[in-house]
Formats: C-alpha cells, structure tokens, sequence
C-alpha cells in the first residue's frame, strides 16, 4: 500500500543528501590530517633535534672552557701535579658534565687522571691518535667515541693544548661518559614512543634512549648516515637497529660534527593521527545523527500533521466536526483553519439545501395530493357517464336490433366493448388513488394472514388453472394497511398464475429472509418469465408487455403494487427472463416480529 515515499522518509533523504557530499569532504580532509599531521610532527621533532645538539654543543662548551681555565692554571705551569690534581679534582661537581681531566705528555704517557689517586700507576691515553693531532696543531678538539685508557669503558673527551711558552707540552682531557649524554636525552622528557640517539661525527652511537648498552658503539643505520653526510638536518624514513619501522628526525652541529637523531614509530605517527581524524569524524557522526534524528522527530511532526489534515477532510466529508490543530507547520495550520472556514461554509449550506428540500417535499406533497385528489375525483365522477352510455348502448342494441343492419349491430358492438374497457381502466385508477387514503387503519398486519386471504380471493384462477402456491413458515408481520397488503399478494400471486407457460401448471413459492433492517419477501413463479429490458417498464401505469387478446389485463397491477409498497415505506423490484420463471422481491423496513411468533 504504502508504495510512495513519506515526508519521513523524503526529509531524511534530504539530511542525507546534504550530508553525504560532507562526508566524502571529509575522507579528503581526513587525507590531509593526516599528511599536516605528519609534517607537525616532522617539523616538532626537527626542532627537538635541534635543542638537543645544542644541550650536547653547550655541554662540550663547558668542558672545553673550564679545560682551558685549568690548562692555564698555575699549578699546571709550575709542574706541580699534585696541586692540579687538587685543583681539577674541585671542579667534577655535581653539576659539571664531564667526569675527569686526564692530563698525558707526548708520548700519550697519563701523568694525572682524577679518577685515580695521585702517584697511583696510570697506563696511556686511550686515543693516541687524537692526542697526537693536538700536539701538532696546537688547537682543542672534542673526540669521537673511543674506550678510555684507564677505566676501559667508552668516553668522549675534550682535548686541550696545555702550552709552555708558546709550545704545547702537555694535552688536557676532560672526559664525558657516555651515561651523561643519555641523561642529557632523557631529561628532554621525551613523549611516550619516541627514541634518541647521540651519534659521533663519524656516526657512531654514544648515547641512546632505548636499549644504550647493546647499541652504544655501533653504526648508526646506512640511510640516516648516508643522509647526515650531506645535509645538516633532514627526515628519513627508515628501519632501526632494533627492528622497528620509523620515522628519524636529524640536526648536526657545525662546530663538532656530532649529531642528534630523533626517531618516532610509524604506528605512534598513525594513532595520534587517527586519534585527531577519529575526534573530527565522531563529531560528523554526532551531528549527521542529530541531522537524522532532526530529520526524523521533525518528518513525523509533519506526516502526523497531515494525517491530522486527513482525518479532519474526511471529518468534514462526513458532515462530522472539523478539530483544527494548533501546533504543527504553519502551512498545516493554515489548511486546517481552511477547513474549518470550509465546514462552516457548508453548514451554512446543508441548512439551505435542508430547507430548500423541506419547502420542495411540502410543495411536492401539496401537489400529490392533488393530483390523487383530482383523479379520485375523475375517476369517481366518470363512472356514471360511462354507466349511461353502457346503458343506452345496451338499449339501443335491444330496441332496435330489427332496424338495423349487421354493419351498424358490429359497430355498436365496439362501442360497448369500448365503453367496457374504459370502465375497467376507470375502476383500476380509482383502486389506484385509493392506496393511501387508509393510512388511519394502520395495524400489525401478519403478512401470512394477509398471503392466504389473497388465495382465498384467488380461488377461482387457482382451480382454472391449477396453480399450486407454496408458502414458507414464519413470514413476517409488517405494521401497515391490511386490504392493501392483501391486494399486493393477490397482484403479484395473480399475475404468477395468469403468465404461467402453457401446459405447465404454475407453481408459486412465497417466502421470506432477513436484509439487517427488516424483511425480504419473495414471490418466485416458473412461469414465462420477463426480458430484463422491461423490468422497470412493468410498473409503471398501464404498461402492458401482450395484448389483451393474449392475456387479460389492464397493466395496472404492478403500479397498484408499487404504489403500496412505497406507501409502506418499502421497495419492490424483480428478477427474471424469459422463460426461466420471474421473482418479484418485496422489501419491508421494519418489521413488528415473525408471523410464527405473531400468532403464537
Ligand atoms: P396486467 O397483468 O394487467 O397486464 P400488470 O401491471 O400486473 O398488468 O403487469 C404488467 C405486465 O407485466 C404484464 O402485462 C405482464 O406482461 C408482465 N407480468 C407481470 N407479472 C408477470 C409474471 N409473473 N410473469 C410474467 N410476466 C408478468
């Protein structure tokens, strides 16, 4: 049933269609969240690089100055070891990042090493190399990662020149631990899945957030080395040393070489970009559902608004109050104040059209009346003319039968003839307009009372033409004028009787059923039966369908019984064709009680 689409569903629609092309903006916005996503990030990690080599810049800036301050203490140039010893020793506070100053002649021989007591046996600098090329070019350098001499464990020194007049005689290192360069990553507070990583100039690690005891040491990996050759700072996408894809952010220093790589997991750079892309996409969610439920909430207000409209037009239709809404769309609104206006209207109609019929039915009866009245009278009134001419024609024909000749006898036979039927006709009309004018004798007329008096009058035909008549038990009691009731059976079972087929003798069945509002008597012959082209035809007045040479008769029968019946507040009409036997239907509005209770 249900086949077009709501204002529901179509509202909806609506929603969606306006939502949709959002949401496919939004699968491009999500594309570009997350591409910004990555560049923030690569940018942060860029610049946490960047601070990071210049925390491990500012901590060899440290050493290299307070080993010059010490390179060019007294007690260095005196000689007196013992005393700088004392004095070195004073400055690995707390707070200073180097852990010792070890002080090696030319020959790489350790004369002081403040790890060690003073006088102890010291063995030679760990990095001869290094130390060689200070000697030679006069000029501090910070080393790459290399195992210390005396502690055979790997440290970063800063190496300075300690000169006599004007020529180096000794080299003053200062010593980083590598534990000091990862303390320095770690109180970066680095966030949750990011690494760091210290790497020489040469690219070795010598500091590391994660696993710093198996990997210091080793080669960083080949592409973030080969990358940090030619640029000093860059992004690369690469596998660390211990397995995990990732993305490495880099910055070197100018001044030593040394640099600082920054990498975060793919998987950490995809859930925080999907945690932002699901934020904006649960926010469409809510609101597309909002949308819906908008849509939704809002479609029903108006469907049930026009249902209100309906049940109110078909209110109206009935002739039944309109109720008019006052909430809902405004439109809706208007139409059911419309409505009202409408039934208004059409109250003020109904009541014309009630008066009009009111003022038309009396006039109508006035003029009824008079027309019964007018052919009561005729038909009253012409019976005694008719009589004298019957009379003088009955005369004429005894008296002077002898004068005249056979011609004039025949013609004065018409005339009677003439005069007879005229009389028929005029006592017909009179029983006609007389149906009615018994309304004062009103009783509960028992229908099979009624049905057998007409057989009674019927008498003769039924011997004539041995007719049967077979009446069901239990016909019903009507309130109405007996004798016409009486002679609307003897119509309907006379009829049934004269238009029998020859050589069959007719067989009448009278019975009746209940229609819900009262009776239905039925009159069923098997007799010649009628075409349905003349079925309203025969009850009118004076319709006949044979002549008179065929059947007797004046058509006025039927009328008789039409007219009873409608006086009665009933309806009578026929069901038959030729041939097949006709049975003619009597509706009764209300009826008293059944015969069978009736006469008990
Ligand atoms: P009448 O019988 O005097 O001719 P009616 O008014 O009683 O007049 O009937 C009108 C016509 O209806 C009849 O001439 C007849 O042709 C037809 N008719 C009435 N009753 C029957 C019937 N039971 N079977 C067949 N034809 C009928």
């Amino acid at each position: 049933m249900n086949v077009l689409p709501s204002i529901r569903s179509r509202l909806i629609a609506i929603v969606l269609a306006t939502v949709i092309p959002a949401v496919l903006a939004l699968g491009l916005l999500g594309y570009i969240l997350y591409d910004n996503q990555k560049k923030q990030l690569e940018i942060d990690m860029l610049q946490t690089t960047r601070a990071m080599v210049a925390a491990v810049d500012r901590n060899f800036d440290i050493g290299l100055n307070v080993a010059q301050a010490l390179a060019g203490s007294r007690s260095l140039q005196d000689g007196d070891f013992a005393r700088f010893h004392v004095v070195a020793s004073a400055v690995l506070t707390d707070r200073f990042p180097g852990f010792n100053f070890v002080l090696s002649d030319e020959s790489g021989q350790q004369l002081v090493n403040t790890v060690r007591p003073f006088g102890a046996p010291l063995s030679k600098h760990g990095n001869p190399d290094l130390l060689r090329k200070v000697f030679v070019t006069g000029a501090p350098l910070v080393s790459n990662l290399y195992i210390g001499g005396v502690l055979n464990l790997p440290v970063v020194s800063i190496e300075v020149p300690v000169r006599r007049n004007g020529k180096v005689v000794y080299v003053l290192s200062c010593g980083f631990s590598t534990d000091s360069l990862t303390r320095l990553l770690t109180e970066q507070h680095l966030p949750e899945g990011r690494m760091a990583a210290v790497f020489d100039s040469e690219g070795v690690i010598a500091a590391r957030t994660h696993m710093a005891d198996k990997l210091i040491g080793r080669k960083g990996i080949p592409e973030l080395l080969a990358k940090m050759r030619v640029q000093n700072q860059g992004i690369v996408e690469a596998r660390t040393l211990d397995g995990l894809d990732v993305i490495i952010a880099f910055s070197r220093s100018p001044e030593t070489g040394w640099s600082v790589g920054l990498s975060t997991p793919w998987t950490v750079v995809q859930s925080e970009a999907l945690k932002r892309i699901a934020l904006v996409y649960a926010m469409v969610f809510v609101l597309l559902t909002a949308g819906v439920a908008a849509g939704w909430v809002i479609g029903g207000n108006i469907s049930q608004s026009v249902r209100d409209l309906a049940a109110s037009a078909l209110a109206l239709g009935r002739g039944e109050a309109v109720v008019v809404m006052d909430r809902g769309p405004q439109e809706a609104i208007v139409v059911g104040r419309t409505l009202k206006a409408v039934e208004r209207e059409l109250q003020q109609y109904r009541d014309h059209l009630e008066e009009l019929v009111v003022q038309r039915t009396a006039a109508l009866e006035a003029s009824n009346r008079e027309l019964e009245q007018f052919a009561y009278v005729a038909s009253h009134d012409l019976q005694e003319p008719l009589r004298m001419v019957v009379s003088y024609v009955d005369l004429l024909s005894l008296r002077y039968a002898d004068h005249l000749d056979a011609e004039a006898r025949e013609f004065i036979g018409f005339a009677r003839e003439g005069a007879l039927r005229m009389r028929e006709q005029i006592i017909d009309l009179l029983q006609y307009s007389r149906i009615g004018r018994h309304d004062g004798g009103r009783t509960t007329v028992n229908l099979d009372e009624a049905v057998k008096e007409a057989l009674s009058n019927l008498k003769n035909a039924l011997e004539e033409t041995g007719g049967e008549v077979m009446l069901a038990n239990g016909l019903p009691a009507v309130v109405g004028v007996h004798v016409e009731l009486v002679n609307l059976f003897q119509n309907l079972i006379g009829n049934a009787l004269k238009y029998a087929r020859p050589g069959e003798p007719p067989r009448v069945e009278i019975s009746a059923e209940t229609n819900g509002d009262g009776y239905v008597v039925k009159v069923a012959d098997n007799g010649i039966g009628i075409d349905p082209q003349y079925h309203e035809r025969i009850f009118g007045m004076f319709q006949r369908l044979h002549s008179r040479g065929e059947y007797k008769g004046t058509g006025i029968g039927l009328a008789v019984c039409k007219k009873i019946v409608e006086k009665h507040g009933g309806r009578i009409w026929i069901d038959s064709s030729i041939g097949k036997g006709s049975t003619f239907f009597v509706a009764f509005p209300v009826v008293i009680e059944a015969a069978a209770e009736a006469s008990s």
